[in-house]
């Protein structure tokens, strides 16, 4: 009755998640795609931007080697070439993404695609008919209508392809985005200034004391941060921007970052032409089911209003597709979502802030913190300390949420996220032996409650 069965507009990692999966429970599958294969976390996210923290990461393990007694030369980096390895390993991924989808059978369709009724999909002229159809178009940069950034400025869609590393590097914005790249070229010797409308670096969902702790690890780096400032223009010069901030102040860099946040990208869906409902941010609302109010229609990752994640746009595909086509029954949790800022240092967390747990159990909330130099700083002869944070239940022990701001934290945090969502308790923490010497131990010997 139909030409295909799924019909799923968008090849990033919800939709080549849902596309290969469903097509390996044997339905016909059809996919369109208008830009890149992996979407915006292979191509323009977080995989170029893993690799540039480790291009920094080398400047710093140089840095610090030498307190240990290498006698390291004069070092410089030839950042062509690394943007060219970089683009090469992004193309290599590209073609990985695309073969496992044509190996598992997907029906591959270049271009913009259109919803224009309830069961069609039109694409380059051609309509082609589906039972269903899954949106998963991911999110699009957000730059605040401000004098001269969008002209002027550059996001992170453009900073992965700059051609010269930029001497000053002025950052909008302090959450994932603007603080990873803030760290990222700090290392790389860029003087970058950071300016942001709060107080307070991160967001509400990341807890206080990782908030002010990882603020002081980044300044001690030598990061410029302007709190409580607006930008108000941004000026073209012959050698790049002049910001004006609110304070009466101009910066000149050689480039503006807008890190502002990103929207539902719902751009030529023709959603308009089936009355699929949006929140007022623009994503698209579903339900538990992944199903829009159109029943035909579903959605998944960051088109949706939900966690704009990469790993959770696969999970949700993924189960949607196991619900739809393989008797599955199984949701994905939100709660207990880990996640990591690649920031310098990183962050990474697990469960409730202490402010979250405070108002969610007031007065039953027992606090354990360790702040400390990691083993390897001292020889180095680096400052930086690394914090770590649990949040206990006192009623049941049970731990509500851990927190680390230090070298590897996602890589930690990652292991001890198994024990979170088994519920562990602070006993659980306490009766595991400590991997010596480790910082990752030091989540396991904490004994004295800071409050
Ligand atoms: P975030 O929402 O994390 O941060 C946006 C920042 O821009 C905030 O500091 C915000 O300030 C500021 N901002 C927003 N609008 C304006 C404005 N009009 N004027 C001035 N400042 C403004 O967005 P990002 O762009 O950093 O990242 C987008 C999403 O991508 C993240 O939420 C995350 O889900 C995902 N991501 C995840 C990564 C990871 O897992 N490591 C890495 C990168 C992205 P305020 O808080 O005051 O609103």
């Amino acid at each position: 009755m139909y030409d295909v069965d799924l019909f799923v507009i968008g090849a990033g990692s919800g939709g080549v998640r849902a596309a290969r999966i469903a097509a390996g429970h044997g339905v016909k599958v059809a996919l369109a795609e208008e830009r890149f294969y992996g979407g915006t976390c292979v191509n323009v996210g977080c995989v170029p931007k893993k690799l540039m923290t480790y291009v920094a990461g080398y400047e710093s393990s140089m840095r610090d080697a030498q307190g240990y007694g290498w006698d390291i030369g004069e070092r410089t980096l030839d950042w062509t070439k690394f943007i060219t390895q970089k683009n090469t390993e992004i193309e290599r991924l590209n073609g990985i993404y695309e073969n496992m989808l044509e190996n598992a059978g997907v029906q591959l369709h270049w271009g913009t695609a259109t919803i224009i009724d309830p069961h069609t999909v039109s694409i380059n002229g051609e309509n082609i008919t589906a039972e269903r159809i899954l949106i998963a178009t991911g999110g699009k940069i957000s730059v605040p209508d401000i004098e001269g950034a969008r002209e002027h400025g550059i996001t992170s869609d453009d900073i992965f392809y700059l051609e010269e590393k930029p001497k000053t590097l002025i950052v909008a914005g302090v959450g994932y985005i603007g603080l990873e790249f803030a760290g990222i070229f700090n290392q790389l010797g860029t003087d970058v200034h950071v300016i942001y409308r709060r107080d307070t670096i991160l967001n509400e969902g990341f807890d206080g004391d990782v908030r002010t702790f990882l603020h002081q690890e980044m300044t001690k780096k030598g990061l410029h941060f302007h709190p409580k400032t607006n930008i108000l223009r941004v000026e073209k010069t012959d050698k790049g921007v002049t910001v004006h901030l609110d304070d009466g102040k101009t910066i000149k860099a050689d480039q503006v970052l807008f890190a502002t946040g990103r929207t539902p990208n719902t751009n030529n869906l023709g959603l308009e032409n089936v009355g699929v409902e949006c929140n007022k941010g623009g994503a698209i609302i579903v339900n538990k089911d992944e199903q829009t109010n159109v029943p035909s229609i579903y959605a998944v990752g960051d088109v949706t209003d939900r966690v704009a994640l990469t790993p959770v746009a696969l999970a949700e595909g993924h189960a949607l597709v196991d619900r739809l086509y393989a008797k599955s029954n199984r949701h994905i949790s939100y709660e207990n979502i880990p996640s990591a800022v690649f920031s310098d240092p990183n962050v990474s967390q697990i469960g409730l802030t202490e402010e979250q747990a405070q108002a969610q159990y007031p007065d039953e909330i027992d606090i354990y913190k360790s702040d400390f130099r990691a083993m390897k700083m001292i020889l180095a002869n680096s400052e930086e300390r690394t914090l770590m944070k649990l949040i206990v239940h006192s009623k049941t022990d049970k731990v509500l949420g851990l927190h680390m701001v230090g070298s590897d934290a996602g890589e930690i945090v990652q292991g001890f996220a198994v024990a979170i969502i088994a519920g562990a308790t602070k006993a659980d923490f306490d009766r595991t032996i400590g991997i010596h010497p480790t910082s990752a131990e030091e989540f396991v010997t904490m004994r004295t409650k800071s409050s």
